[in-house]
């Protein structure tokens, strides 16, 4: 209950000549500690906030795996993560694609999966990811914990960008990882301080502020999305929609390619032409301009927000 203060010092003074718990703020914070109880708590693990998403993909690779390691990364997951191991490939990280609805290809060290995977909205097989004797991290920034807690699936590492709906307002820049062993919790608590990757105090607390807010969101993101997903599978202009069911991203490809997909950007009218997900604005963007033909030249993504229904669908139509 309440509102928890917002502490912005980077030192905290000794106890009899002592470090307290806490000291410098790159090891951790007041604020960012307040706002991982109430995502752990949420979560049913120990939870870390990181800089953005992709810090928390960094410090888990390299904190928990070993030089030459090898990840199977669900195939068509959110591009920025091949793209940071292909980064680390130089360090001597591998990883191999997989379809995330099958089992895990044997002989790796960790399965990651993503729920649902963004762009392509697919759902992991959490039963037979469970059963591979590696661990397995579920990035489940599109599900959230609304939909999807990763550790009551048998994931051993939840992962979030929580830029996304955690906070929900496009106004923060922010990753946490939710582990289930305490020894994971602790190695990466070492790697964040060690590479610098922390929350800002003020990240963290947005966080905690979006969290109250996340299950009524998600709610209403879900309603929305669904009834749009309905209107576009009708549309003549749309050959294919995307949705898992729940959240608020979907993806649909338009006929006519490139040409037809660019132009419905352009023809927006109140639904912002812009990247990202999870806000309480909707947003849409043609993403093959980011990650060429790993995805349908008609390809666009719409993270749908909380605007009234008729008025999103208004937009969508007349951009069709
Ligand atoms: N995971 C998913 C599913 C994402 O959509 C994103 C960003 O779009 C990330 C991770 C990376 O997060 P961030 O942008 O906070 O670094």
């Amino acid at each position: 209950m309440g509102v928890p203060p917002l502490d912005r010092s980077t030192i905290w003074r000794y106890e009899d000549g002592e470090p307290g718990e806490f000291y410098y703020a790159r090891y951790g914070s007041p604020t960012q500690a307040e706002a991982e109880r109430a995502l752990g708590a949420l979560e049913g693990g120990q939870a870390l906030l990181f800089a953005s998403g992709t810090g928390a993909e960094t410090c888990v690779v390299l904190g928990l795996l070993e030089p030459g390691a090898t990840i199977a990364l669900a195939e068509g997951c959110y591009y920025g993560t091949p793209t940071l191991f292909q980064e680390l490939e130089r360090w001597g990280l591998r990883y191999v694609e997989f379809d995330q609805t099958a089992a895990p290809p044997a002989g790796v060290d960790l399965v990651w999966l993503e729920a649902p995977s963004n762009p392509f909205l697919t759902m992991p097989d959490f039963e037979a990811a469970a059963a591979h004797p590696a661990k397995v991290l579920v990035d489940a920034t599109a599900a959230t914990p609304v939909y999807i807690k990763g550790l009551d699936r048998g994931a051993d590492l939840v992962l979030h960008s929580a830029t996304k709906y955690l906070t929900g307002h496009h106004d923060v820049l922010l990753g946490a990882v939710v582990a289930r062993d305490p020894a994971d919790a602790e190695r990466l608590l070492a790697v964040r301080g060690r590479t610098g990757i922390t929350a800002s105090p003020e990240a963290a607390w947005l966080l905690h502020r979006g969290l109250k807010t996340l299950e009524v969101r998600m709610l209403r993101h879900t309603e929305t999305a669904t009834e749009l997903a309905n209107r576009l599978e009708r549309h003549p202009a749309v050959e294919r929609v995307r949705y898992p069911g729940f959240g608020g991203l979907l993806s649909f490809d338009v006929a006519g390619g490139e040409k037809a997909a660019r132009a419905v950007e352009r023809n927006l009218r109140t639904i912002a032409n812009a990247t990202s997900l999870g806000g309480v604005e909707s947003t849409l963007e043609w993403r093959r301009r980011w990650e060429g033909d790993r995805v349908p030249e008609g390809l666009l993504r719409l993270s749908v927000g909380l605007e009234p229904v008729d008025g999103l669908w208004a937009d969508l139509e007349q951009a069709l």
